[in-house]
């Protein structure tokens, strides 16, 4: 299915969100007294239903929190059903992605609401929900708003480190948006994994959307996006770099993208940026891929701190807690300049030195899906200078 076709395009555009923004807070703003007392006792409540499902949370690696809104104490086993699909499907999308997992936290605000669904203005019906969903906002059918203030209240004082925020409103009927302050809304919807994805392309990737509808007039200037370009000389082209590779055959320079069908350029025929449910394709992986790490860095933990090391007894073990693990992750490990076998990848013990003497571990992605890392978020060196007692 086409991307062009699917409603929840609406939040892509840079415009609309900010036009839905102030709309949605409109519409919230007066639905609010109403829910006061539920609201205070919910949030109340809402401790017990903070929940970090998967990874950590002390703000290293990317951190996805689910929000429930009109799901009720009986109905919160299908919002928890539709986190676990989404967690597993993630897992599968790219072959790489497996291997990035450790990089993913998933935490889960399960407030019950005190009735089920969403509120479907033009057909009356009005739902007494935790975070005010509601269906046909901006006056458009499929645009589902939330109570952006509640929902960032309550997701500030459980995970303060949220990257991006998913409220997942209760009903089958197609909707959802991109509405800014990182949150984005989508119903139970068939293609909520596909928009989740694609969603996040736009939010960790900057990618931008590569389909060929809804455009007017062209970027002023190159946009910033890895994936769209005004440019479409082949010499200098932003991603030359994979017209030379010829194991990547499907990238080319295809004229439509960034909702226009001409004077724009993306590398490939289709991608997951242009159509629910497609690959990545290299570019866009890429793109990814550098997003995460610079994101979360290489590593999390160095032990002992890199820099100044007194070496107390015969033998010094270091170790490193990499960002995503040695399936995508080499590491090189040196003494005095010299390349040293690891008793495990991450972990060195050096137990031969007579005097001061210094290690270093290269930290290099070994994922192939990165060929350009202009920026070096990719790699790094530690250094440890480790003095004899
Ligand atoms: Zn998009």
């Amino acid at each position: 299915m086409n991307i062009m076709n699917y409603p929840l395009i609406a939040g892509c555009f840079l415009i609309s969100a900010t036009v839905l923004l102030s709309a949605c807070q409109v519409t919230n703003s007066t639905e609010k007294s109403s829910n006061t007392v539920s609201e205070q006792k919910n949030v109340n409540n809402s401790l017990k239903f903070a929940h970090t499902l998967k990874g950590r949370s002390d703000g290293k690696g990317y951190d996805l929190v689910f929000v429930a809104d009109g799901f009720t104490q009986d109905e919160m086993v299908y919002f928890h059903e539709a986190v676990n699909n989404y967690r597993t499907f993630s897992e599968q999308y790219e072959n790489v992605f497996a291997g990035q997992q450790n990089a993913w936290n998933i935490h889960l605000i399960q407030i019950p609401s005190n009735e089920s669904g969403v509120d479907e203005p033009k057909s009356g019906i009005l739902k007494d929900t935790t975070f005010d969903s509601s269906f046909e906002c901006e006056w458009v059918d499929r645009i589902i708003c939330v109570n952006q203030e509640k929902v960032l209240d309550v997701v500030s004082e459980h995970f303060p480190q949220y990257d991006t925020i998913l409220v997942l409103a209760n009903s089958t009927r197609n909707g959802g948006a991109s509405l800014g302050n990182n949150i984005i809304t989508s119903s139970m919807n068939r293609n909520l994994n596909n928009t989740i994805i694609h969603e996040l392309g736009h939010g960790l990737a900057n990618l931008g959307d590569e389909y060929t509808y809804g455009g007017v007039n062209l970027p002023a200037t190159e946009p910033s996006q890895p994936n769209l370009t005004l440019n479409n000389d082949a010499d200098s082209v932003k991603w030359r770099h994979w017209l030379e590779d010829e194991n990547a055959w499907a990238i080319n320079i295809f004229e439509g993208g960034n909702y226009l069908p001409s004077g724009v350029w993306r590398p490939t025929e289709n991608s997951v940026m242009r159509t629910l449910g497609q690959p990545f394709e290299a570019v866009n992986l890429e793109a990814w891929s550098l997003a995460l790490y610079e994101h979360s860095g290489t590593y999390y933990q160095a032990l002992p701190a890199t820099g100044s090391v007194k070496q107390a007894g015969d033998e010094q073990q270091f170790e490193i807690e990499l960002a995503l693990g040695t399936d995508l992750q080499n590491i090189e490990w040196r003494v005095n300049d010299v390349v040293v076998q690891a008793s495990l990848p991450n972990l060195l013990t050096v137990n031969d030195q007579k005097q001061s003497y210094v290690v270093q571990a290269s930290i290099v992605d070994s994922s192939q899906v990165i060929r350009k890392d202009s920026r070096h978020v990719s790699q790094d060196t530690l250094t440890w200078w480790v003095s004899l007692d």
